[in-house]
């Protein structure tokens, strides 16, 4: 299986990805654990690119070939085998982030990333999606508190604001592939939902 997990800053992606991993190892998956954009060194040299120039004027439209374009690498040198060998990959952000952030974030036309997306995925999606789902600011204010928030001001509220509503687009769109989790919850009670929803993966 193909399973991704999404949400904006500070919502707890690092923490519940390991505790997935290690429900799935637990119950005997075989996994490849990976992330985008990257996942592999030439995708991981084109994340550094993406974000080392988020301030200087990125043209949205070459930010999204970007992020295609490592996305071609990883589904091809990681996603793909791996599947094939009959493991699980479990990845940290895929294509729902790129509808979020390059399509509602940024405001590029969704037909663009459509078209795309046919292009690189050739019919490949993930089995399921954990949406970890925040109001921004507490979401921001997380980060922050965890010094992961040097980039980003209070005007990045709106950009968060609108990264979340496409990902709430992207639920809306296909609901029975998405788990969605109150991450403003304790860690607690979030790792309480993460662990049934992998139990129902598991079933
Ligand atoms: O997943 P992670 O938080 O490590 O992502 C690194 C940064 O890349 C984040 O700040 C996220 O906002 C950004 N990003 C992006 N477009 C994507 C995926 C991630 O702008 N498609």
């Amino acid at each position: 299986k193909f399973i991704t997990v999404e949400g904006t800053e500070g919502v707890g992606k690092s923490t519940n990805i390991e505790l997935i991993k290690t429900l799935l190892q637990q119950a005997g998956i075989e996994l490849v654990v990976t992330r985008e954009p990257g996942g592999t060194p030439l995708a991981e040299e084109l994340r550094n690119v993406l974000l080392a120039n988020r301030d200087e004027n990125f043209d949205p439209l070459a930010e999204l070939l970007v992020v295609f374009a490592a996305r071609a690498q990883h589904i091809n040198q990681v996603i793909k085998p791996a599947l094939a060998a009959g493991k699980w990959v479990l990845s940290d952000r895929f294509t729902d982030a790129t509808f979020a952030y390059q399509g509602k974030g940024r405001g590029l036309p969704i037909q663009a990333i459509l078209q795309l997306e046919q292009m690189v995925q050739q019919g490949l999606q993930p089995d399921a999606t954990f949406l970890l789902d925040i109001d921004v600011q507490v979401g921001l204010e997380r980060a922050r508190e965890r010094g992961e928030l040097d980039r980003f001001e209070n005007e990045h509220i709106t950009f968060f604001e609108k990264v979340r509503a496409g990902y709430h687009e992207r639920v809306a769109a296909t609901p029975e592939r998405f788990m969605v989790i109150n991450a403003g919850q304790s860690l607690e009670a979030v790792q309480q939902d993460v662990t049934l929803a992998v139990e129902k993966l598991l079933a």
